[in-house]
């Protein structure tokens, strides 16, 4: 979208889910649930099922610099919708790199509308993550058979495919694991809801257990032992999006804090003017402005068409960690009463914690950074 274009859309946007979308946020919370049939066409006009998607299948096509600021926004109002458009615009994306022609085109232009979603299906109970799965996929001619379970899946509430990832050679180590889509409604994939999450409510993160799923040969994404390359390419962008949703949630935090610390009077004096407060609000905004630069800088080197598996880790596990911290000291600077329900911020300390497990555990991304560092990467032009 050109520049001209995408402010003008930017600001509509803005402007509508703050006075269209943030009204939920209370019946979310209270409810657990977002009310979909009120919701979903406010999300449908304004775009954002498409924003990720290419133009060229009905999306708005949105580079990852464009995207984010829309992200942070929708973090700041409400994280169930946040972690709901998250998932299905990062899915969308995923696919559009994974998937042949034939399946883009099948599936990409109802994302755009709403109409379908995909979701990623990597995690499992019983077993780590990547090459360590026990879902297998063996295949019969011109069918494979899907065994295995997958749990916290989420958007598998009203998720039209899947991204499954399964084992086609066990032996073959990350060489071993392939991905393939799969359709909700096909013989032997159930789906069950989990238990409510502790925040960003209204997000639903399924149970999958598909028992001999038989799924076309034609529904292998790439090829086969290509599974582990996909996922790692796809999660790359994802913990920048992450990163963004914690910049949001840190952005909404710093505002409440500051809000409140001007108007709350104590002895005499309001809490802006002690010292120990101003504390926590330089530190809370120090770390939303180096989270905000570090953000710019992926997404420039990720729209000029370069990789950046450390970055984006390094990106991801400082937003969790920022965010984190900003809405502990906004806790703080609201005292008592921020941990009640009267007040946002109790919403985004919840809502904040979810960014430490989203696209992997901070371990994950350190292995992630350290490798690619003993490898010989350098942070090149980061300014
Ligand atoms: C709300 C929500 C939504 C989610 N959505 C999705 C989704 O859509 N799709 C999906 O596939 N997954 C999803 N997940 C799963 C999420 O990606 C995982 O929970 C996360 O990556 C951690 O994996 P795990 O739960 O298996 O933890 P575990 O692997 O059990 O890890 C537990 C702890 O042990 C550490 N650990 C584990 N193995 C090792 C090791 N080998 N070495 C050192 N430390 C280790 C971890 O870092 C972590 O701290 C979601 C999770 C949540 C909470």
């Amino acid at each position: 979208m050109d520049d001209v274009r995408y402010e003008a859309f930017r600001k509509d946007v803005f402007e509508r889910m703050w006075t269209e979308l943030a009204p939920f946020e209370d019946r979310i919370e209270r409810e657990e649930q977002i009310p979909y049939a009120e919701v979903n066409p406010i999300i449908t006009d304004l775009g954002l099922w498409g924003l990720m998607v290419p133009e060229e299948y009905g999306g708005l096509g949105l580079t990852v610099s464009q995207y984010l600021p829309i992200l942070s926004e929708l973090s700041k109002i409400h994280g169930g919708i946040r972690v709901v458009l998250h998932v299905h615009n990062s899915n969308a994306h995923a696919l559009s790199v994974i998937g042949s022609e034939e399946q883009r085109r099948a599936v990409l232009p109802g994302v755009a509308a709403g109409t379908m979603s995909v979701a990623f299906a990597l995690t499992e109970p019983d077993f780590g993550t990547g090459a360590d799965l026990g879902s297998t996929a063996v295949r019969h001619g011109d069918e494979y058979v899907l065994n295995g379970h997958k749990h916290l899946i989420s958007n598998s509430d009203f998720a039209s495919h899947f991204i499954y990832f399964a084992k086609t050679d066990p032996d073959a180590g990350e060489l071993g694991v392939s991905a393939f889509l799969v359709e909700r409604g096909t013989s032997g994939f159930d789906i069950e809801p989990l238990p409510h999450t502790m925040g960003c409510k209204g997000g639903e993160h399924g149970r999958i257990t598909a028992t001999d799923v038989r799924v076309p040969a034609r529904n292998l994404l790439g090829q086969e032992g290509q599974g582990v390359a996909q996922l790692e390419e796809t999660l790359e962008l994802s913990r920048v999006l992450v990163a963004a949703s914690s910049l949001g949630t840190a952005e909404r935090a710093l505002e409440l804090a500051v809000e409140h610390s001007r108007t709350r009077i104590t002895f005499g004096k309001p809490l802006a003017q002690r010292q120990a407060v101003q504390r926590y609000i330089a530190e809370m905004a120090q770390d939303v402005y180096a989270l905000k630069l570090m953000l710019g800088d992926c997404a420039r080197k990720w729209d000029a068409g370069r990789r950046i598996p450390a970055e984006a880790s390094m990106t991801k596990n400082f937003g969790l960690e920022a965010v984190g911290r900003v809405t502990d000291r906004a806790l703080l600077t609201f005292g008592g009463v921020g941990y009640t329900r009267a007040h946002s911020i109790e919403r985004l300390y919840r809502d904040a914690r979810l960014n430490w497990l989203e696209e992997g555990t901070p371990t994950i991304q350190n292995m992630v950074v350290a490798r690619a560092f003993v490898g010989g990467h350098t942070l090149g032009d980061a300014s």
